[in-house]
């Protein structure tokens, strides 16, 4: 056949995801964490590969790595489900609460990959923006959730791109208010020191997303956990791909979740970090940036597809949302090493200031 037929006509006119990761001295773009895991764990993690089954499949629940989230969260492991990444478990929620018929309620501008899923399981997607400081506005959400008709929604806490969490009591109240599942988004939470947790036995339409990719310095293993209500987690469980969660990420995650404590200092240090590169921020002309409670900050600054350019041409590469609907001339640093955010720091101002070279692609 010199020929093929169309794809699934719901793909048409998407774009694939694109983090839009470069080559870069200073990578302050996909929130990762600046510090790879320490040589003790990287030993220990070593050691435990070597006894690894490769012929075998793994686990296809990984119950050990489960027993151990479910433990540390006070639950059990029936209310634990892990998947390849948080983003295969975001796609397991389209899968198990959207579909043809069904509707998502998503509050833009947040993590883009929430809307794409819903279309893909032809789920119809009902907007609520986020106020001009992005803020959710709760009482238009409480009031679109009170008309029914919303199957799913997810309240990203602290929210990516822009930085600031959800209020715990609208929260409580959205989940009073329906029984829409809603799954709270805590990508960033061991940066924002706040979670949703203690209320999940109360609330049976309360599910947790939470990452290793993040904090625990695992993005490139592929490792994300949800906790929720045992009934719910068995519906993920219908939808997921079996051996989703192969035996060496499970093996690397669980030496690394048993030395959880030890990442503690370096979240601090990233904590400390955040102040100070908003603080920055604020000392360079015309650049506004917005409170963040994430290991991110999102700033606004005119002709930021420029700039952002700029920075590139100085090795370090941020995340640009300048044309991203709701984002005009917004950027997204990632925190990273101290050395690496005064870099950072010291190109935006040289660039806002008009002494960085424009990149020859502009000249
Ligand atoms: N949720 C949010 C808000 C995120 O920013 C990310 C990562 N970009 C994820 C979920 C998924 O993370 P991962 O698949 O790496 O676990």
């Amino acid at each position: 056949m010199r020929s093929v037929c169309e794809a699934a006509p719901q793909l048409a006119g998407m774009q694939p995801y694109d983090p839009k990761y470069l080559p870069a001295e200073a990578f302050l773009s996909a929130n990762e964490n600046p510090h790879d895991v320490e040589t003790e764990i990287r030993r220990e993690i070593m050691n435990t590969m070597r006894r690894v089954p490769l012929n075998r499949y793994p686990d296809p629940l990984a119950n050990d790595l489960r027993d151990m989230i479910a433990e540390a969260n006070g639950l059990d492991r029936d209310q634990v489900l892990v998947g390849n990444g948080g983003d295969e478990l975001l796609f397991d929620l389209a899968l198990a609460w959207g579909g043809p018929g069904r509707t998502f309620l998503n509050l833009p501008p947040t993590f883009s990959v929430y809307e794409s899923n819903a279309r893909l399981t032809n789920t119809a997607v009902v907007d609520v923006p986020r106020t001009s400081d992005y803020r959710i506005d709760e009482e238009a959400v409480l009031e679109r959730v009170g008309q029914g008709g919303i199957d799913y929604l997810i309240v990203t806490s602290p929210n990516n791109p822009t930085g600031e969490l959800a209020d715990e009591l609208f929260i409580v109240n959205l989940l009073e208010a329906t029984d829409a599942l809603v799954m709270v988004d805590e990508a960033y939470f061991e940066f924002s020191r706040s979670t949703m947790r203690p209320y999940l036995q109360q609330h049976k339409n309360l599910v947790i997303l939470r990452t290793f990719s993040k904090a625990f310095s695992l993005a490139g293993v592929r490792m994300g956990y949800i906790l929720g209500d045992a009934e719910v987690i068995r519906e993920f469980v219908k939808v997921r791909q079996p051996y989703s969660v192969d035996a060496i990420s499970q093996a690397v995650a669980q030496v690394v979740y048993s030395h959880r404590a030890s990442f503690e200092p370096g979240i601090r240090a990233i904590i400390e970090e955040r102040a100070r590169v908003v603080d920055g921020l604020k000392r360079i002309p015309g650049v506004r940036s917005y409170p963040s409670d994430a290991n991110y900050v999102l700033l606004h600054v005119e002709n930021a597809a420029i700039i952002w350019e700029m920075l590139y041409g100085r090795g370090i590469l941020v995340r640009d949302f300048s044309r991203a609907p709701y984002l005009e001339n917004c950027l997204r640093v990632s925190i990273g090493t101290p050395e690496e955010n005064d870099a950072f720091l010291r190109a935006l101002r040289d660039a806002v200031m008009g002494k960085c070279d424009l990149p020859s692609s502009l000249t």
